[in-house]
């Protein structure tokens, strides 16, 4: 199979997943998809954007810098889903459309001083492990109100909503569950900040079950990652 069919196959069946778990879920709003492409070529994403699928995800800062300069004109929207180091976060600005990775406060001048002057849609990461283990990214569910405000009154960010990723090996939906309800006080403050971001191959319909608005698919649509990130 050519590598454009083997794509089409995998997003029909990534798609099916999705709608059988808003079906679950009696959803009738629609779920985004976002194609993780870390480590795969910029010829992948062309053929993601023929069959119809937009929103990319990177996780490296100069790996996706190479991509979008090479993809142009595309019409692609690109979400930036890795950790974030601050001395990267300017550079993020000029590619990422969406920064689903914002956990603390020192990225958000960075993050809001694109040259070209178009804001950055900005999610609060959460960290939404039973027992939050440094180094795994996100901020703890009691320091998100405040950084809700920071971000409310940062120049150059508009606060799309929450991320969040479940622990490895761990308890999915429960962790999905505080997700949401970390997402629901960051509502009562920011209203418009709807964009719920959870899910990933092997896990899309417990986060869909609890609200995600957005997945983000790497192996389910590319295959599985043969070398390292
Ligand atoms: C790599 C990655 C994904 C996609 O993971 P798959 O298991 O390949 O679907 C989603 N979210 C984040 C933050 C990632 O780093």
């Amino acid at each position: 199979m050519d590598r454009k069919a083997e794509l089409a196959a995998n997003l029909v069946a990534v798609r099916e997943r999705i709608d059988a778990a808003c079906a679950r879920a009696r959803r009738t709003d629609s779920v985004t998809l976002i194609a993780v492409t870390k480590t795969y070529p910029a010829s992948d994403i062309r053929l993601l954007a023929e069959l119809g699928c937009t929103d990319i995800g990177e996780n490296k800062d100069q790996e996706a810098r190479g991509k979008h300069a090479e993809l142009a004109g595309l019409g692609l929207t690109w979400h930036m889903i890795g950790q974030l180091q601050s001395n990267k976060a300017a550079s993020v600005s000029r590619w990422a459309d969406v920064v689903h990775s914002v956990d603390r406060d020192s990225l958000l001048a960075p993050l809001g001083k694109d040259p070209a002057g178009d804001s950055v849609t900005v999610l609060i990461q959460v960290n939404i492990d039973d027992v939050p283990i440094a180094g795994r990214g996100g901020a703890v569910p009691d320091a998100v109100p405040a950084l809700v405000e920071r971000i409310l009154d940062a120049d150059g960010l508009v606060l799309g909503g929450v991320m969040g990723i479940a622990p490895p090996g761990g308890d999915a939906s429960a962790a999905f569950a505080r997700l949401a309800t970390a997402h629901d006080r960051v509502l009562a403050l920011a209203p418009g900040a709807r964009m719920r971001s959870a899910g990933m191959s092997e896990d899309l319909e417990e986060a869909i079950a609890h609200g995600a608005t957005h997945v983000r698919v790497g192996g389910a649509i590319l295959g599985k990652r043969t070398y390292l990130q």
